[in-house]
């Protein structure tokens, strides 16, 4: 096998045993971006300097005994998450040469591991959009068909890791923007619960709805990846103050007996068929790993949507007032203040980004915040109550990540609704806070990868990754690869 497709539990071993060097690992990489990525369009920047630098040190720290499960890793960081002294655009023009003088958390916990940094990845301008065409240097293609969206936000980490352009990747994922991308890229998305990875240095979109988390080539990555990122941060107030478990040891566990929901909701007329079937399979294969699927209802999930398209375009509105030409990225000068803001902002973001801040504006604005924002709030407080009340019944909840595979690019450019519409089944997680897994569950007929979203408890990533890794150690959708 090619050094470029070993997961990072593979990789671990042969770097631990010496069979392996991580400088070694790290051109295999650098070689492959080197020969795809001009086509693909995963990454924004390329490390290859700082990969190299980094991969000499881990060598010498294996040399020396070191071990940490990341250590000589090569990982890739979506571009809205800030790494020191590499460049950090958000795929915008308006940060086109913003350099952050610090790591995110979540950068500087992997920089503790000693991983190795391919680059940084490509994504829909400040994670707004589900395609990944909203992309200031380019759109990303999806590894197994290229003229197909390799969905978004994260598309850029999903690509690279579906076609070994890294091991793993983090993205984040505000309203599906890593889980939609895993499941139309045939890799494994993890969104955690809002609280359990510090966001410091993630640049915000919307903050009530925005987490960090792992997309990989297999569960037992994810729960590598999410053992070095979680944790409480007192730069991040909303990082919440609980314990983290030792996500790997809660893989390898048998799931008899356990109970899964299956939410009436997602299984109306509009899903694919090759979705359908691809999600009733691995319903039945979960059932003969001795899980019991119950109907239910998450009664709300009608309006999640609408409320989110409400919430995070105003929070967006808001945190978006930070770019106005003097504290960071591109300035156009203009005859007085305002003219500067007004042309700085006009020639620095794009449609989708200030379409958002003019419906964020309009919804916050005095009339109308009773009709929008706090309907909004209250659709939100319902929708939190579905999942309380469904887990008062069930351990886990499992419906399709996304109503449809991946679709072709250009087709819903010029339709803001249908894209918005392709989160249907993602949003509702964010609005209520709990994690969720996307994982291969097999194949349309057209050969595009499906994904199976697996919803915990809050804070329950443990029980998730659990049913995730039962269910794909019994089947072989992982292990396919897209040809390139
Ligand atoms: N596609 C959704 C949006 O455009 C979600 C994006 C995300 O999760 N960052 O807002």
């Amino acid at each position: 096998m090619e050094l470029y497709h070993l997961s990072i539990e593979e990789a671990r071993r042969v770097l631990d045993n010496g069979e392996l060097s991580p400088v070694e690992l790290a051109n295999s990489l650098l070689d492959r971006i080197g020969a795809l990525d001009d086509e693909i369009c995963s990454y924004i920047t390329v490390t290859k300097e700082k990969a190299l630098e980094q991969a000499r040190d881990a060598e010498k720290a294996l040399k020396e005994g070191v071990r940490h499960p990341l250590l000589g890793i090569p990982l890739a960081i979506k571009d809205n998450i800030c790494t020191k002294d590499i460049r950090t655009t958000c795929s915008s023009l308006i940060l086109e040469n913003f350099v952050p003088p610090y790591d995110s958390t979540a950068a500087k916990k992997l920089g503790e591991q000693g991983y190795v940094l391919t680059g940084k990845t490509n994504l829909d301008e400040f994670a707004m959009g589900s395609s990944t065409e909203n992309a200031a240097f380019g759109r990303t293609k999806n590894p197994w068909d290229k003229a197909r969206v390799p969905g978004g936000s994260s598309g850029g980490s999903a690509a690279a890791v579906a076609s070994s352009q890294c091991l793993a990747a983090l993205g984040s994922d505000t309203g599906g923007s890593i889980r939609q991308p895993a499941a139309f890229c045939g890799v494994v998305g993890l969104k955690p619960t809002y609280g359990r990875v510090s966001r410091y240095g993630l640049v915000a979109f919307a903050s009530s709805l925005d987490q960090i988390g792992p997309i990989t080539r297999s569960v037992r990555d994810s729960a590598i990846v999410m053992n070095a990122i979680s944790g409480n941060d007192r730069n991040d107030s909303t990082s919440a103050e609980v314990d983290v478990p030792d996500f790997s040891s809660a893989l390898g566990h048998d799931i008899k007996g356990m109970k899964f929901g299956i939410p009436r909701e997602y299984f109306r007329e509009g899903l694919d068929r090759g979705v359908e079937d691809a999600v009733a399979a691995a319903i039945k294969q979960l059932e003969s790993l001795g899980a019991h699927p119950v109907e239910i209802s998450l009664p709300h999930t009608e309006y999640a949507v609408a409320a989110y398209y409400i919430l995070a375009t105003s929070e967006a509105s808001s945190n978006l007032a930070r770019y106005d030409g003097v504290k960071y990225g591109l300035r156009v000068d203009g005859e007085d203040l305002s003219e500067m803001y007004r042309k700085t902002r006009e020639s620095g973001f794009g449609a989708e980004v200030k379409r958002r801040i003019i419906l964020g504006t309009y919804a916050l604005s005095s009339g109308y915040y009773d009709a929008y924002y706090k309907k909004a709030q209250q659709v939100r407080t319902l929708v939190v109550q579905d999942f309380n009340k469904a887990f008062e019944d069930v351990d886990l909840i499992v419906t399709p990540t996304t109503p449809a595979p991946a679709f072709k690019a250009g087709d819903k450019t010029d339709d803001p609704l249908q894209m918005y519409l392709t989160d249907i089944f993602t949003i509702s997680l964010n609005l209520a806070g709990v994690p969720g897994i996307s994982i291969p569950c097999g194949f349309t007929s057209q050969d595009l990868p499906v994904g199976l979203q697996i919803i915990g408890k809050h804070f329950d990533e443990a029980t998730v990754l659990k049913a995730a890794y039962a269910y794909e150690q019994a089947t072989e959708w992982h292990k396919r690869k897209p040809e390139i």
